[in-house]
């Protein structure tokens, strides 16, 4: 994953300099630990999500039963995996799907995010799974949005519901109408971002959640945001209840340490991994797998 490269190549030298000792002292791990913590910050980690990383790290190598066995650098290595996986959610969290359709799934997030182009994405990857998905234009501020929905639905084969620029919140209810007068199985709502999280869009993403009752409110994260994406998903969570997160841009050129605290901060899964402009740019995110990326 590019926005993992430096990361990435920190860590494995790091772990090449540990194997290379053979027999570890409790000082070594320490020091390759502290090294762990510099390239886990310089890669934009949240701080605090680091501090507990490392404790949890150095709780379980430091003990006679790693030092003293065969392959310690092995071990070492082996649970900072597992405690990788672990703070990336450990399991592969799935999409709900409601048990009388339509499953109704609210994008929310910041203007830039990535709202658009994943509802687009999702759409296609719930098509191949053989649904039958609604794209709902509900972000009614940007003037071209709705366009840019419309231009993706036609590329994707995907229906697209709008209204133009009328209230969202009776655009969300209409969609959801529409999908289930028509059979349509599963609603993705594109609803408006902005520069900053703020009290008018928390309190229209509140209304319109209110209005269609998802099963899923997914909050679309660009993964090179930094700190800011870490304050973004508190906040997103904290006001209106977040059920999993789209980690975007995965593919970008710049650090994507927020791909690792998202889920650590708010405590919800990422379902999913934007890797590109492309429609078919979007994986089912597994932590195991990416964290056997990062650590190459
Ligand atoms: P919205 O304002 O949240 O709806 O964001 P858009 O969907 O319009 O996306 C903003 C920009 O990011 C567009 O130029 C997209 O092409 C781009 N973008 C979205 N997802 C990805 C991704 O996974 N990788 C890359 N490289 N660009 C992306």
């Amino acid at each position: 994953m590019a926005v993992f490269e430096s990361l990435s190549g920190r860590l494995q030298e790091v772990f090449r300099r540990l194997r290379g000792k053979g027999k570890l002292t409790e000082a070594d791990v320490n020091d390759a630990l502290r090294e762990v913590r510099t390239a886990l910050l310089a890669a934009d980690v949240n701080f605090r999500v680091v501090k507990d990383f490392i404790a949890r790290v150095r709780e379980r190598a430091v003990g006679a039963e790693v030092l003293e066995s065969l392959t310690p650098a092995q071990q070492v290595i082996k649970i900072v995996y597992e405690e990788l996986t672990a703070l990336m959610g450990g399991e592969h969290a799935k999409l709900s799907v409601a048990p009388k359709p339509p499953t109704v799934i609210l994008l929310v997030g910041l203007q830039g995010s990535g709202k658009t182009t994943h509802a687009g994405k999702l759409a296609v990857h719930l098509r191949k799974q053989g649904r039958r998905p609604l794209l709902v234009a509900a972000d009614v501020y940007r003037p071209a949005a709705v366009r840019q929905l419309q231009v993706l639905g036609e590329k994707a084969g995907v229906p697209v519901f709008q209204m133009g620029q009328q209230d969202p919140v009776a655009i969300a209810r209409a969609g959801v109408e529409h999908a289930r007068s028509t059979g349509l199985d599963t609603v993705i709502v594109d609803t408006a971002g902005r520069l900053h999280v703020d009290d008018e869009l928390m309190g229209e993403l509140e209304r319109i959640k209110a209005a269609v009752s998802p099963h899923e409110v997914l909050l679309v994260v660009d993964a090179m945001a930094g700190q800011d994406a870490v304050n973004v998903a508190e906040e997103f969570h904290r006001r209106l209840g977040i059920d999993g997160i789209i980690l975007t841009k995965l593919d970008g050129d710049q650090r994507g340490g927020a791909a690792l605290s998202v889920r650590a901060v708010t405590g919800r899964p990422i379902k999913f991994a934007g890797t590109g402009e492309k429609l078919d740019a979007l994986e089912p995110f597994h932590p195991e797998r990416m964290a056997s990326r990062i650590l190459g």
